[in-house]
């Protein structure tokens, strides 16, 4: 069997790349190939169950059509027009010039309009107050990027993901679920191919496997490939540069602490550079009455994540503090260290997320069910285990978030509330960033890397226009 394309992996990078060229009449015989399921058949039953049951093959929540984005918040980051960068969403910029990034933003955002995108843009009706809160942040010592944010909600996203895998599948993509890529045929430093088996051989390393033939293969595999993906370069001589980790925790507090940033932003990207260490610290994936949840990733790795609805909401915003940690000699290994942070988390909460009270923290005790039970901020994770993440948490990590957490407290009154949440582990894998040129094509010839897995993006609309990018590049080869 040879396709002209073959991509592994259906999350936004891919199936946007399919989208295109589609759009622009390719006559490409394209294969996507998935190791989760197709978006109508992802559900998590934790909404029946209360507690992650981790489903097998694969998580619901980070596998399947539309990948990450089918359970996400959907905000959908835009750009600031009167800004000379981009501030958000990883580093396409950095490859095709910050104008082309914001081009393929207006048009990236349009085919999300067309598939039933809220028309709405949050952020954008009150440029005083925004101004207010900046000048509070800089006196903070943080900085406050402000962009436009289309808001899909979890419901909608997966909706709208629905529409566009209905759309590949009447023009002619073809569509492999439940199969994972178990390695790539590389020869001569020429992608040739990849082999795959079925999903539900996934601990069965003697299963038969097929390959199947291609002379492109994008790589798309998001944050839940990325160990895969630095296996994978490792042992093809894929080159790579050194990678990073962020590593932090999901904070919770109550709508009417974050009632400004809320209102007037819907999501606020505070970033900080706290003494001691001076280590990037930033808010991220910001969910006002939203829902705290936790997704699975491979070896039952189990992480803690956060969105909201449309039209179910809680009293609660949510948010992700995450620190950047780089690596250099002798050890340089993030993803290592971010799996042996939740490993350990993970055992001391017996698998589930662990969440304790900001104030226990600083008093050096454990939070008790007890003391849950009678706290302000009701837990919107019921699943997650009342315990003590600073034992799994390093200190220079631990010392970085209650740093930042003060810093903010001088922009948001309340932001330090002993009352408030902190769930862990919340980590965000990048496998080692994948060299690619302005084509985005790997050292080894025919082997393109989109999207977040490879470290070239970092949430919706980028991983989605990345595709796009690299579609219209495809389309022509
Ligand atoms: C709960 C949650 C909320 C989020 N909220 C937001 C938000 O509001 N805004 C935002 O911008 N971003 C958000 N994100 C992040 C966003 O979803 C990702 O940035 C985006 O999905 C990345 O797209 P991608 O195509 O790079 O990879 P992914 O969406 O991760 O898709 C990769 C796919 O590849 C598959 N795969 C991996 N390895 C293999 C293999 N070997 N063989 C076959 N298939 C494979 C995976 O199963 C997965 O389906 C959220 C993520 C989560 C989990």
């Amino acid at each position: 069997m040879k396709y002209d394309i073959i991509a592994i992996g259906m999350g936004p990078s891919s199936i946007f790349m399919a989208y295109e060229l589609i759009k622009n009449r390719s006559n490409k015989k394209v294969l996507l190939i998935e190791e989760g399921k197709a978006v109508e058949k992802r559900a998590c039953p934790i909404e029946k169950t209360g507690k992650c049951v981790h489903c097998k093959p694969f998580c619901n929540i980070t596998s399947g059509f539309s990948g990450a984005g089918a359970f996400s918040d959907g905000k959908l980051s835009l750009y600031n027009p009167n800004d000379d960068d981009i501030y958000v969403g990883g580093d396409l910029h950095k490859y095709i010039g910050i104008d082309e990034t914001k081009k393929l933003i207006d048009y990236t955002d349009q085919i999300y309009l067309d598939f039933g995108a809220d028309k709405h843009l949050e952020g954008i009706d009150h440029p005083e107050e925004i101004a207010k809160l900046y000048e509070k942040a800089k006196k903070a010592d943080l900085n406050l990027i402000s962009i436009p944010i289309r808001h899909l909600g979890t419901e909608k996203s997966h909706e709208l993901y629905g529409k566009i895998e209905k759309f590949l599948k009447d023009n002619g993509v073809e569509m492999k679920f439940e199969t994972i890529v178990s390695d790539l045929i590389v020869e001569d430093n020429t992608v040739k191919g990849v082999k795959i088996k079925p999903s539900s051989k996934i601990d069965d390393e003697n299963a038969e496997t097929e390959e199947i033939l291609a002379d492109t293969v994008v790589v798309a595999v998001g944050r839940k490939g990325a160990n895969w993906l630095t296996n994978i370069c490792e042992k093809h001589n894929i080159e790579t540069e050194p990678g990073i980790v962020d590593i932090g925790v999901r904070y919770e507090l109550s709508d009417e602490v974050m009632k400004d940033v809320n209102k007037y932003m819907y999501e606020g990207k505070f970033i900080g550079r706290p003494y001691p260490f001076r280590d990037k610290v930033r808010t991220f994936c910001q969910n006002p009455s939203g829902f705290v949840s936790s997704e699975v990733y491979d070896n039952n790795m189990t992480l803690v994540n956060g969105h909201s609805y449309k039209e179910k909401k809680s009293t609660n915003t949510n948010l992700a503090i995450l620190v950047s940690h780089h690596f250099s000699h002798p050890f340089n290994k993030p993803i290592e260290y971010g799996r042996n942070v939740a490993k350990n988390l993970n055992e001391l909460g017996g698998n589930a997320v662990v969440v304790q009270r900001l104030g226990d923290i600083k008093r050096g005790k454990r939070t008790w069910q007890h003391d849950l039970d009678n706290n302000k901020v009701v837990p919107t994770l019921k699943a997650a285990v009342p315990g003590d993440i600073t034992f799994a948490l390093g200190y220079r990590t631990m010392t970085d978030i209650l740093q930042f957490i003060g810093e903010m407290d001088k922009v948001v009154e309340g932001f330090a509330n002993p009352e408030n949440l902190l769930y862990g582990p919340e980590i965000k894998f990048y496998s080692n960033r994948v060299k690619i040129d302005k084509n985005l094509e790997s050292s080894v010839k025919g082997l393109y890397s989109i999207g977040d897995g490879g470290g070239l993006t970092r949430g919706l609309m980028m991983a989605s226009c990345s595709g796009v990018y690299l579609a219209r590049i495809l389309e022509n080869k």
